[in-house]
């Protein structure tokens, strides 16, 4: 009887807001239609209970199952409610979740991995016309939980909408969720009902909710509305192909009476345009590239989808993003956000044709590092220069929305100069040269000193040293040092960016089998004119010697600087007596007491390289585990011809965790019991990027 009231039942979200009043995400049960359209019947507050009955156009609407509407009407604010019905396949997942169910949630703006316990019904026991909210019980995963339990605070009830990302379970066994029933938000009072007539609805159902005809029919329907300008959609072209791109425009063209979009397509198509529809110009871009396609003919892009059996990054709707925004330079992604905006498949740069060595480099430099927020300099930029393609169609649209497609990656490298950058595989250090000289003119970024005379000038640094000159696994703060002071080079000054290239040479030879890359880089005693302190007494040093660099009763591999007292009593030792120590370039009136200013600098990217196929790490905040990894041809959809790659980006806080590591722990780490991120980091590294922190900087004179 309940039942067949249940189904009679109509369920709507407002998606537009009516000229009624009714605001955007406010749930209503639907009594009536009328003839005219509008839809009257009871609208939800907070607390579900009916507030009002009102009626709105059932255009400006989009349909709910019961069980949806309970579990978004315990979402707030009610725009959060629209956020997560754009996000298509994570909220269907969500509604489908069963007991143990693994599932991310944002939680004190911190994401945690939950197992599912229960669905909580929140509010009154039923009273007719109250709709109860449902919310999630969780648990935090084992091991997370024994460092919380000291703290012994319940977890909250959880809506819908906490939920960032749900892992789908592989189990046979999976247990239909329960509906325990919290009353007033009071934990003590809940009890627990072994089902509910939503839940054997659901049940019999079970799987096959949202590939029930109509409901996927118009979950489709509902993308209309939560598609926005610069989102990635795809879209069926008037001769009846799908094509994908990003929309540029959304209105009502001259002559027509619905919506349509504008789409800039990722390849040309003769029937194209640049951006005019008829005679009017709605957006402008390459030529062959327009479409206009009415609104209705779109969709976010499937290739986005997740399928079975990975791990589902579901697509973020990226924030509305105006028509003139496009143009803004989009700032580093936040550290809280890395996980939600980049972490999944077909995120980062997409791979194509040899392109691993540019994606993998490009994604080093732009995405979290500061080291070159300045460099794009707006005024030498001209519209379809190659810098305006760099800074418009790779970082600023990796930053927006965390994809950048394969096409836009190939008509950078066309504009390279040199025709190999588009078809070969080439040496990132290379491709590093060309794109800060020619491409962003950017001065060299190391100003050399040798033997003492200002000489060269580099964008990266090459380690050049001798095996038996540093231990068999090597920090790179030992080799950096070694290699300057092995062939007495010295900064002029602190580099804002340092990319220090491991002694590796070609794909196949490495000099040293695993090599620790710093997180911190102390580039205070290879610094020319700078104060250092005596290595023996810590007073200011004045002399530096090559040759004790080796001796092995003074810490061999350790930069040797000398107050003049420690330098004439450690060379009159007579294994020393031939050394010829150098005295340091000393800035003038410094206390020969004062203090020394340490220079660091921090890690921000590894690029790695194993069998020709490069890859970065990327250290994307403060927090020593917020790292991720990026690999732009990870995966493959299709075959050779007609398929395309899924580059992914993984979270990988183990190797923060590794690093965080003493070297001794690190060099003797058994990597057979590590994750395979961490042995690919220590062993397959090509090239540490540091960047100038703002400490440094600031007390750089
Ligand atoms: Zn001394
Ligand atoms: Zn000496």
């Amino acid at each position: 009887m309940e039942l067949d009231m249940e189904r009679q039942e109509r369920y709507f979200i407002v998606v537009r807001r009516s000229k009624k009043g009714l605001s955007r995400g406010s749930i209503l049960r639907a009594d009536a239609e009328t003839a005219a359209g509008d839809l009257i019947g009871m609208v939800y507050g907070g607390g579900g209970s009916a507030r009002s009955s009102g009626s709105v156009k059932k255009h400006d609407t989009y349909p709910l199952s019961r069980h949806q509407a309970q579990l978004l009407l315990f979402v707030s604010p009610a725009s959060r409610r629209l956020e997560l019905m754009c996000n298509v396949q994570l909220f269907s997942a969500v509604c489908d979740l069963t007991q143990d169910d693994l599932v991310v949630v944002k939680h004190k703006k911190d994401f945690q991995p939950c197992l599912v316990k229960n669905l909580i019904q929140i509010g009154k026991k039923d009273k007719p016309g109250v709709l109860q909210m449902l919310g999630f019980e969780l648990n935090l995963m084992e091991g997370e939980q024994d460092i919380l339990s000291k703290k012994t605070v319940p977890l909250p009830f959880f809506s819908a909408a906490d939920i960032v990302q749900v892992v789908p379970s592989h189990s046979n066994t999976r247990q239909p969720l329960r509906i325990s029933i919290d009353l007033g938000l009071n934990r003590k009072a809940v009890s627990r009902i072994n089902s509910m007539p939503t839940l054997k609805f659901r049940n019999a159902k079970k799987r096959s909710i949202f590939s029930n005809k109509d409901v996927s029919n118009s979950i489709q329907a509902m993308s209309h509305y939560s598609l926005e300008v610069g989102h990635m959609a795809e879209a069926i072209s008037l001769n009846g192909l799908t094509v994908y791109g990003v929309i540029r425009w959304i209105g009502v063209p001259d002559g027509k009476k619905n919506y349509w979009a504008g789409l800039e397509l990722d390849n040309e198509a003769t029937t194209c345009s640049d951006g005019t529809l008829g005679t009017i110009r709605y957006f402008t871009c390459e030529g062959n590239k327009a479409l206009f396609v009415p609104l209705t003919n779109c969709k976010p892009d499937s290739r986005f989808l997740f399928t079975p059996n990975e791990i589902q990054k579901p697509l973020e709707p990226p924030s509305v993003t105006l028509l003139e925004d496009l143009d803004e330079d989009v700032p580093p992604v936040a550290e809280q956000d890395v996980m939600s905006h980049l972490v999944g498949r077909m995120r980062g740069i997409q791979g194509h044709f040899n392109s691993c060595y540019l994606d993998a480099t490009l994604f080093s430099l732009f995405t979290s590092s500061i080291a070159f927020s300045r460099m794009f300099n707006r005024s030498a930029d001209s519209e379809e220069g190659i810098s305006h393609i760099l800074r418009r169609d790779i970082v600023n649209r990796l930053r927006r929305s965390g994809f950048v497609p394969a096409e836009s990656v190939m008509k950078f490298r066309k504009q390279l100069g040199c025709k190999s950058f588009a078809t070969e595989e080439k040496d990132p250090e290379e491709f590093i040269t060309l794109l800060l000289k020619h491409v962003l003119h950017i001065e060299p970024l190391l100003k050399i000193r040798s033997h003492g005379e200002l000489s060269q000038d580099a964008y990266t640094h090459q380690i050049i040293v001798e095996k038996n000159q540093v231990g068999t696994v090597p920090s790179v703060q030992q080799l950096l040092e070694m290699s300057l002071v092995s062939s007495d080079l010295k900064f002029e000054e602190i580099p804002s960016c340092l990319i220090v290239q491991m002694p590796r040479f070609g794909k196949k030879f490495k000099m040293f089998p695993k090599i620790i890359p710093s997180t911190e880089l102390d580039i205070t005693d290879v610094l020319h004119c700078s104060p250092r302190e005596c290595f023996l007494c810590g007073h200011l040093a004045e002399y530096e010697c090559c040759q004790c660099l080796t001796d092995h009763k003074l810490q061999p591999g350790k930069i040797k600087q000398y107050c003049s007292t420690c330098n004439t009593q450690v060379h009159t030792h007579t294994s020393r007596q031939e050394h010829t120590p150098h005295k340091l370039t000393v800035p003038d009136h410094l206390p020969e007491d004062a203090s020394v200013q340490r220079h660091q600098m921090q890690l921000f990217a590894v690029l790695c390289i194993n069998t020709s196929h490069y890859v970065s790490f990327v250290k994307y905040g403060p927090d020593s585990r917020s790292w991720i990894f990026f690999d732009s041809m990870a995966d493959r959809c299709g075959d050779d011809n007609n398929g395309y790659n899924v580059p992914v980006i993984r979270s990988c806080p183990e190797v923060g965790d590794f690093l965080s590591q003493s070297e001794e722990e690190i060099s003797t780490a058994d990597l057979s019991q590590c994750s395979e991120l961490v042995r690919r980091l220590l062993c397959d590294s090509y090239m540490c990027l540091y960047q100038r922190t703002d400490n440094t900087s600031q007390h750089h004179q």
